[in-house]
């Protein structure tokens, strides 16, 4: 590689490490073109995470960080001073091919800031594409950023090569957006998701009556969201995700916890630490509003609107709710055991496959390997209570961080 390429790579490679929405899971589609290269199914594709614990899976780069946009928040915006680069289309698909080939990646993660113009840049990571799939026949996994304010057009022939596309949502309302990045208009993020969304649906159902129909962007869209950046509450930005997954059937939010990289007015003070454990949080009351029927509003109250950082969503939905409990593992339903806290998906199956056959005892479930550790506060077992405490939420709340407390003291017994 010369030196130009290699200061390029140096540049793109870190300006892209902010970039968290790279996830490559659920792309199942295996390379059918005679003599090409790369395959993009489930299987073939490994992860692996960089020290400050972000995916990098796959090459992962920016087009250029050469911006014509000022955002407050950003390293690469216009008025910054930064060093800047630019990848042409072909060295991006060239510098792909040979780290694939040298086995060094599965493939592509491609954003870009905004050079010239929305269309200009599109129409380079369209270019990339074009050459990844039909100059080097490569069919690995290739996921683009879309350009807010790109010509739908391009949006279209870029999805029908790409496994995943991603347009960033940026901030959790329109109001932070105006202030923190004025030149990035709302309209402009929600119509790419839309016509990804709607070109999704139409080739899905198209397969059905063809089998020939090329499928667009398999791998779905997903989005992400700086968390942290602006005084947002956490039912904010988790109603706006609900909305997100049910309006354009995103497969991921993902939630980047702002990191004070630059000075501005608008921000928190380059000294405040990232709120990882806030973006934690946020991540875990995803995972209930997608695989545990919770509903944004139920993890919150009037006078709480940010989730708990001592607790995680389940438990303070639990510690809120105690009428609601204790439920009676013989008799409640799927969807309610669900929301005992402690209890996954697994063992809820697992409970409601058994209970057909005998009633389940304390002892049983423990046979099962239950985790009982918590769920057991929130639960009867033939009717009986085996919480150690009274079913009060306080009380409970003590006997958690009481627990907590000891097994970290066990854990330095183990040192
Ligand atoms: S558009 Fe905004 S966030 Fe994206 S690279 Fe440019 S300044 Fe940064």
């Amino acid at each position: 590689m010369n030196e130009s390429l290699f200061n390029k790579l140096r540049i793109l490679s870190d300006a892209a490490k902010y970039d968290v929405s790279c996830v490559s899971s659920g792309v199942e589609r295996k390379n059918k073109t005679v003599g090409g290269i790369g395959n993009a199914s489930s299987a073939g594709i490994c992860h692996a995470w960089s020290s400050d614990g972000r995916c990098i899976s796959l090459l992962k780069i920016l087009l250029t960080n050469d911006c014509i946009y000022d955002c407050s928040y950003c390293l690469n915006r216009v008025t910054n001073n930064t060093e800047r680069a630019t990848f042409t289309p072909e060295e991006v698909a060239e510098l792909t091919i040979q780290f694939y080939r040298r086995n060094y990646i599965e493939g592509l993660f491609l954003s870009s800031a905004v050079e010239k113009s929305p269309d200009h840049t599109m129409e380079n990571i369209y270019k990339v594409l074009e050459l990844l799939r039909y100059k080097y026949n490569f069919w690995g996994y290739v996921h683009v950023k879309v350009i807010p304010g790109a010509d739908p057009i391009l949006v279209q022939k870029a999805g029908m090569l790409a496994d995943r596309m991603s347009v960033n949502i940026e901030l959790p309302t329109e109001k932070s957006l105006r202030t923190l990045a004025p030149q990035k208009k709302i309209e402009n993020i929600i119509k790419p998701m839309s016509v990804i969304n709607n070109e999704i649906t139409r080739t899905i159902e198209d397969k059905k009556f063809f089998r020939s129909t090329p499928r667009f962007v398999p791998g779905g869209q997903s989005t992400q969201m700086i968390i942290g950046a602006t005084p947002d509450s956490d039912k904010t930005i988790l109603g706006l995700s609900q909305n997100l997954y049910g309006r354009f059937n995103m497969k991921r939010v993902f939630f980047s916890a702002y990191i004070p990289v630059i000075s501005s007015p608008n921000l928190p003070a380059i000294s405040t630490m990232p709120p990882l454990l806030r973006e934690h949080r946020l991540y875990q009351a995803d995972w209930l509003m997608r695989f545990y029927y919770f509903n944004c509003e139920e993890l919150f109250t009037e006078t709480d609107q940010n989730l708990d950082l001592d607790f995680d969503p389940k438990m303070m939905y639990a510690l809120r709710n105690l009428n609601r409990f204790p439920l009676e593992i013989n008799k409640a339903p799927y969807e309610e055991l669900l929301r005992i806290p402690g209890l996954g998906v697994k063992s809820a199956q697992k409970i409601v496959r058994e209970r057909k056959n005998a009633q389940l005892s304390y002892d049983s479930l423990k046979k099962m390997r239950t985790v009982l550790k918590r769920a057991k506060y929130f639960i009867t077992v033939k009717g009986k209570y085996y919480g150690n405490v009274k079913f009060d939420p306080e009380i409970i709340k003590t006997e958690l961080r009481r627990m907590e407390v000891q097994q970290q003291l066990s854990i330095y017994d183990l040192i």
